[in-house]
C-alpha cells in the first residue's frame, strides 16, 4: 500500500438514504470516507445489513449517493466509474449464454476488433482456469466454476480495481478456500491489470486472509467504525498463533469488548509481532565497548571511539545498539552514554556480572519468544531448523540464521541458551535457575 501516492478512488463523505414506497425513507450508510490506494486489498467487513453492498455499488458508480462525493484520479465521477469491475455473491450470470460469451459481455461497450475481443476473453477465461469449458452454459457448472466465470468477466476489462462482493460466500468451504487462494496469487504475482482489490465480507478469517487494510462496519445507518492495519506477510497461514490472534482481536472490537484509541488501528496480535531486532555483533564485544566508555567517565561520542578502537564507525553504531537493547546504554544524537543499570554491571564482580546479563537478555523479547517455545519442547530442545522457522515467522523480513546465530551466541554467553554443534540442537540453560 502506497498511503503517500495518490488515491485512485475516494468517497467524500457520503450518505445514503432510500426512498421506499409509501414516501417511507431509509438511511443506510452516514458519513462514508474511503481512499483506496494502489497495491492494497481493503476489506469492508460488517453484518448483514450494515451497507456494505450500497457502498460498493457506490464506489462503481451504479448508484449515486444522496450525499457526498466519488472521485476518481482526483475528479469528480458521474456515471459508471471506470477503473471498478465487480464479482457478485450471485455469480450474476446470463443463463442463454456460453462461458465465452458470458465473460465476452463485460467487453461489449469498448466495441475493440473482433480479434482483439477473442484474445482477451480467452487470456482472461485461462487466468481463472475455465480453459475447455468455454462452450459450456452456467447451468452444467458448479458453483466455484460458476464463480470463476464472474472472475473472468471482471478481469477481462482489465480495470484497476476489482470489488468482490461476498464472492466466496455461496461456495462450499474448500471451494472458497481455493478460489481464495487464486484470487490472492493473481493480485500477487501481478498477472492482470488489477492494482487494488476491495472485498465486501462478513467473515472475520476472510478478511484477515486477504486484506491489508479492514474496515469494520456498523448498522444503524451503515458507517465506518475503525480501520484495522494488517501486515501480516503473504501468504498467510491460518493455523499459525499470529493468525490466530489477529482473528481473535478483530473479534473483539467488533463485539466491542476492544475500544480501539486509534481510527487507525493496529491490533495487538501484530504490534507484538514487530519484534526488535538484534544486531549481528559478539556479546563481548559489547561487553567491551561498555568497559571502554566507563573507564572514560562513562560516556563518548560514537566517532571518537570509532577513532579510537580503530573500529568501523557502522560496527561501533551496531555494538552500541545492541548495548541499548540490553539497556546498558542510551544514545542521544551520536553520544553513547553508560545508564545506571550498565555502571553497576561494570562494578560487579564476574558472577554478578553473569546473573546481570542473563536478566538483561531475558528482557529482549526474542529471547523471551523463544525462551517460550524451548519450555514446552520435549527435553527443552529444539533443532536449529525449527528455531531458523521460528524466527522466520516472528521476523518475516530478517535473515533468519544470521538472527539464531547471534541469539544462541548471546544466550550461551548469558547461560540461556545451549547449543549442541553435533546434534545441531538448541536447548534452554536451566543451570542459572537450579543453581
Ligand atoms: P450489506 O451488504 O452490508 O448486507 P446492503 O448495502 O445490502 O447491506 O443494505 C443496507 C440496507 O439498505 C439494508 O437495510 C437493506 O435492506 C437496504 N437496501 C439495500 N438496497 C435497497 C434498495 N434498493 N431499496 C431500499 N432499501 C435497500
Ligand atoms: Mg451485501
Amino acid at each position: 500500500m502506497s498511503e503517500t501516492g495518490k488515491a485512485i478512488i475516494e468517497l467524500k463523505n457520503i450518505s445514503h438514504t432510500f426512498r421506499m414506497g409509501g414516501g417511507q425513507k431509509l438511511r443506510v450508510l452516514q458519513d462514508i470516507n474511503i481512499s483506496l490506494y494502489q497495491d492494497e486489498v481493503v476489506a469492508l467487513l460488517g453484518p448483514s445489513g450494515s451497507g456494505k453492498s450500497t457502498c460498493l455499488r457506490i464506489l462503481a458508480g451504479l448508484l449515486q449517493p444522496t450525499h457526498g462525493r466519488v472521485l476518481v484520479d482526483g475528479k469528480k465521477l458521474n456515471g459508471t466509474n471506470p477503473r471498478v469491475s465487480m464479482v457478485f455473491q450471485s455469480y450474476a450470470l446470463l443463463p442463454w449464454l456460453t462461458v465465452f460469451e458470458n465473460v465476452e459481455v463485460a467487453l461489449e461497450s469498448l466495441q475493440l476488433p473482433r480479434e482483439e475481443v477473442r484474445e482477451r476473453v480467452k487470456r482472461a477465461i485461462d487466468l481463472v482456469g475455465l480453459e475447455g469449458f468455454e462452450e459450456a452454459y452456467p447451468r452444467e457448472l458448479a458453483g466455484g466454476m460458476k464463480q470463476r466465470v464472474g472472475i473472468a468477466r471482471a478481469l477481462v476489462g482489465e480495470r484497476p480495481v476489482l470489488c468482490l462482493d461476498e464472492p466466496f460466500s455461496a461456495l462450499d468451504v474448500l471451494t472458497a478456500e481455493a478460489l481464495r487462494s487464486e484470487v490472492l496469487r493473481l493480485w500477487l504475482t501481478r498477472k492482470t491489470a488489477t492494482k487494488t482489490m476491495v472485498l465486501v465480507t462478513h467473515n472475520i478469517s476472510e478478511a484477515a486472509l486477504l486484506a491489508k487494510r479492514i474496515l469494520v462496519m456498523g448498522t444503524g445507518p451503515g458507517h465506518v467504525q475503525v480501520s484495522i492495519k494488517n501486515d501480516l506477510p503473504y501468504p498467510r497461514d491460518e493455523r499459525s498463533s499470529g493468525f490466530k490472534s489477529l482473528v481473535m482481536n478483530i473479534h473483539d472490537v467488533i463485539t466491542q469488548s476492544i475500544i480501539p484509541d486509534t481510527p487507525e488501528w493496529v491490533p495487538p496480535a501484530l504490534a507484538a509481532t514487530t519484534i526488535e531486532t538484534i544486531p549481528p555483533v559478539p556479546l563481548v564485544e559489547v561487553i567491551g565497548l561498555i568497559e571502554f566508555i566507563a573507564a572514560r567517565g562513562g560516556q563518548g561520542d560514537s566517532f571518537a571511539i570509532a577513532n579510537e578502537l580503530k573500529k568501523d564507525f557502522g560496527n561501533v553504531l551496531f555494538l552500541a545498539k545492541a548495548a541499548e537493547l540490553l539497556d546498558f546504554v542510551d544514545t542521544p544524537k551520536n553520544a553513547i552514554v553508560l545508564t545506571d543499570f550498565g555502571k553497576r554491571f561494570i562494578q560487579s564482580d564476574v558472577n554478578v556480572r553473569k546473573r546481570v546479563l542473563h536478566e538483561a537478555l531475558k528482557g529482549l523479547r526474542l529471547a523471551q519468544l523463544l525462551e517460550q517455545k524451548l519450555k514446552t519442547a520435549e527435553q527443552f530442545t529444539l533443532p536449529i531448523e525449527t528455531v531458523h522457522e521460528y524466527i522466520r515467522e516472528w521476523m518475516p523480513n530478517e535473515n533468519a540464521e544470521t538472527i539464531t546465530n547471534t541469539l544462541v551466541q548471546w544466550g550461551r554467553y548469558g547461560e540461556l541458551f545451549g547449543y549442541n554443534d553435533d546434534t545441531k540442537q538448541i536447548y534452554l540453560d536451566v543451570g542459572q535457575e537450579t543453581a
